[in-house]
């Protein structure tokens, strides 16, 4: 029971104007700190991210020699990350493969044949601003351009989010889905959708359950890997109850993102009967090793997470120096098909534009 609550209940008949007006008082005061305490903690995580490299190399205890070159390499994409994320990597590492994943390096800087700004064309696959449909039966909603955390190898680091998200939002792309009975799924990208208010999620998640001939959702989101928090009772009641069975997909790339809080977390809401799944992306540095990689499938198991896909990395302008040639990355594989039960080993895969599906390269 709530201070406000107890309050309410011990209000008698016969009290004083003078009582009815300090408890009037004290009722507001408490109000106040009341919707501080209720603000979710993942929220105010999120208003309290890191953005000074400095200040992020200061709390790792790493010196800031080399900052100046990585500042010119985030000026486009800057840092972002939570400090419940920076809690996981290790103290003094400069390696640390978590750390790798957020701070701009001067490689970004040179450009390499093959990378560019939009390596799966997905320009040419905007059916109206805000949606992409690449694929039969599926269509991709681009829902906010926020995320929880900016990793240095994401395909959408430079994707022109102002003109997915003007201020007609949502509008156009719900007329479209409605007008397409062959779309049968929607995925929830951005961004993150989980970046968004549990209030906005909600007018997004009616909206779409009333097209009749949708019959899955499914969301993208890297945000409970750095702030768990997200995972609120609030979030699963919303993705419970609905006509179709949701589906949560995770973007876990290392064994200590999977933090005892998102193990938690995910039992949660899996015994609420929300399927979870994780995709990884293949990232030279961080998880390119069989080990690393048998560890995040076991640990992720232990969640109640599936491990699904492990992909080859986009070839977005920026992140060469993440990437695995596909004779290392089909090595890595088969030596965690070697270590792995079957169900546990994520399927190889790279996205090619143009192509109706994702290519397979070991399953
Ligand atoms: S959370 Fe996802 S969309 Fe956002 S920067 Fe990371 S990889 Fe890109």
């Amino acid at each position: 029971m709530t201070m406000l609550h107890s309050l309410r209940l011990a209000g008698r008949k016969n009290e004083t104007p003078a009582e009815t007006q300090m408890k009037h008082q004290q009722t507001l005061m408490i109000t106040q700190e009341a919707s501080g305490w209720e603000l979710p903690s993942w929220q105010r995580q999120q208003a309290d991210l890191i953005t000074d490299p400095a200040e992020l190399l200061a709390m790792l205890d790493l010196p800031v020699e080399s900052l100046p070159d990585a500042l010119s390499a985030a000026t486009d994409f800057p840092l972002r990350v939570p400090r419940s994320y920076v809690a996981l990597m290790e103290r003094g590492n400069p390696h640390d493969p978590l750390l790798r994943q957020v701070l701009s390096v001067a490689d970004e800087m040179v450009a390499q044949p093959g990378f560019s700004a939009d390596p799966l064309d997905e320009a040419e696959h905007t059916a109206v601003p805000g949606l992409l449909h690449k694929y039969h039966g599926r269509a991709l909603l681009v829902v906010t351009g926020a995320c929880a955390v900016h990793c240095r190898y994401c395909f959408r680091r430079h994707f022109p989010y102002q003109t997915h998200l003007s201020g007609k939002r949502w509008k156009q792309a719900l007329e479209w889905l409605a007008a397409r009975p062959d779309i049968n799924e929607v995925i929830l990208s951005g961004g993150d959708p989980l970046t968004l208010s549990n209030q906005r999620l909600e007018q997004l998640l009616d909206a779409l359950e009333s097209i009749p001939h949708l019959r899955r959702l499914r969301i993208h989101s890297r945000t409970p890997v750095v702030i768990p928090e997200r995972l609120e009772v609030g979030l699963k009641a919303l993705l419970t109850w609905r006509r179709w069975q949701t589906v949560l997909v995770l973007h876990g790339n290392h064994p200590r993102e999977i933090s005892p809080a998102l193990v938690e977390r995910c039992r949660d809401l899996r015994s609420a009967g929300i399927t979870l799944l994780n995709q990884s992306v293949l990232l030279a540095g961080v998880n390119d090793r069989a080990d690393t990689l048998a560890e995040l499938s076991d640990r992720l198991f232990d969640a109640g997470v599936m491990p699904y896909y492990l992909h080859q990395l986009d070839a977005v302008q920026g992140a060469a120096h993440f990437a695995v040639s596909d004779e290392a990355a089909r090595e890595i594989h088969a030596a965690l098909r070697a270590r792995l039960p079957g169900f546990l080993v994520p399927r190889l895969t790279r996205e090619e534009p143009g192509e109706p599906a994702k290519t397979v390269l070991a399953g």
